[in-house]
């Protein structure tokens, strides 16, 4: 028996949050005696994710997994647990595996959890602590089926190194395709998708017009952070839709997100509620925002936002 975590990758390379579900999965595995297989899927250097405490990584490299497909992942995730004799499988929240993981959970039979914040408050019974209502509260959920599957939430439990050493496993799951396509929708926005940056800036309609985002894609460059807006500014077409987020839009869990000319309505904090450090930059200093950050600039975004590129490049 051992905790199966799905390491997932992009262009051959594991993604930052197959890390954190590793730290996460490590931790669990000690508490219960046990051990952490990661399955990747077209992955090239999979032992990166033995830092992280992986003990073995069951490699599936098939050229018709190429392309993101809910069903033949859930598949596969489904054989490779069944493999191991996995007890506990846990997946990421990024938007591939918030396709996969209830797929995946039904396949095995399983209870499901998402948004999980924390390490289990107990084993027997197993609970786990979520977010719930837009991030504004938790709630404590017992899973209660023989397998269980869960969702970590982003930027939830962080990175703890193990250096630890892994063995790898060709794995040759059977898998038919015939099944429903979903794309990938996560677009890349600047360098860095929403999903994956560690910092996220932001920028709402104190903008005044499409014509003002370069500063914004410049400060993003400058801290390798990907770019994202409001509701108003994706509906006025100034930015792509992918880039929305709030209560309607894409979560946001940055370890930094700076609001540049965002009010700070109660649907647009709902959704970007879980990132750790939040800077608002708004020439009105009653804006609501100013009450939920941790740091604020009154002032004006067409002379901080300036400033604060050419301060940063110094460095
Ligand atoms: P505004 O409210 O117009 O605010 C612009 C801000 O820019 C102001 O605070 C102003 O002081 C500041 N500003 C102006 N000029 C400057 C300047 N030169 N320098 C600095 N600051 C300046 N919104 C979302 O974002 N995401 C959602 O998911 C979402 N879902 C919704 C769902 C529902 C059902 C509803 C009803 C609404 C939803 N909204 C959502 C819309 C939300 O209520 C707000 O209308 C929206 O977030 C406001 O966007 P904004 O802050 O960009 O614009």
């Amino acid at each position: 028996m051992s905790i199966l975590i799905y390491a997932e990758s992009a262009e051959g390379k594991i993604k930052k949050v197959a890390f954190e579900l590793a730290s996460y999965a490590k931790k669990v595995a000690e508490q219960q005696g046990t051990t952490v297989t990661a399955l990747t899927i077209n992955a090239d250097d999979v032992s990166v994710l033995a830092k992280y405490g992986v003990d073995k990584v069951l490699k599936v490299n098939q050229a018709d997994l190429k392309t993101f497909n809910a069903k033949a992942y859930a598949d596969v995730i489904k054989q490779a647990a069944q493999k191991e004799g996995a007890k506990l499988v846990v997946l990421s929240s990024t938007t591939d595996a918030k396709y996969l993981a209830p797929l995946a959970a039904m396949d095995l039979d399983a209870s499901f959890a998402s948004n999980v914040v924390a390490l289990p408050e107990s084993t027997a019974p197993f609970i786990v602590k979520r977010t719930a209502f837009s991030n504004k509260g938790f709630v404590f959920t017992a899973l209660e089926s023989d397998v269980k599957v869960i969702a970590l939430g982003k930027n939830s439990f962080g990175l703890i190194e193990a250096n630890g050493t892994a063995t790898a496993e060709d794995f040759n799951p059977t898998v038919t395709l015939d099944q429903i396509k979903v794309e990938n929708v996560e677009k890349v926005s600047g360098k860095v998708t929403i999903a994956d940056a560690e910092i996220v800036v932001s920028a709402g309609r104190g903008l005044k017009g499409p014509e003002n985002w370069g500063m914004v894609e410049e400060l993003a460059e400058v801290l390798g952070a990907a770019t994202a807006c409001s509701k108003p500014v994706s509906d006025l077409d100034w930015r792509p839709h992918s880039e929305h987020v709030g209560q309607t839009g894409k979560p946001v869990a940055a370890n930094l997100y700076i609001a540049i000319g965002i009010s700070g309505a109660i649907q647009h904090i709902a959704g970007i509620n879980a990132s750790k450090v939040k800077v608002v930059i708004n020439n009105d200093p009653e804006a609501p925002f100013f009450k939920v950050s941790d740091y604020g600039v009154v002032g004006d975004a067409f002379q901080v936002v300036p400033e604060l590129i050419k301060k940063l490049k110094e460095f």
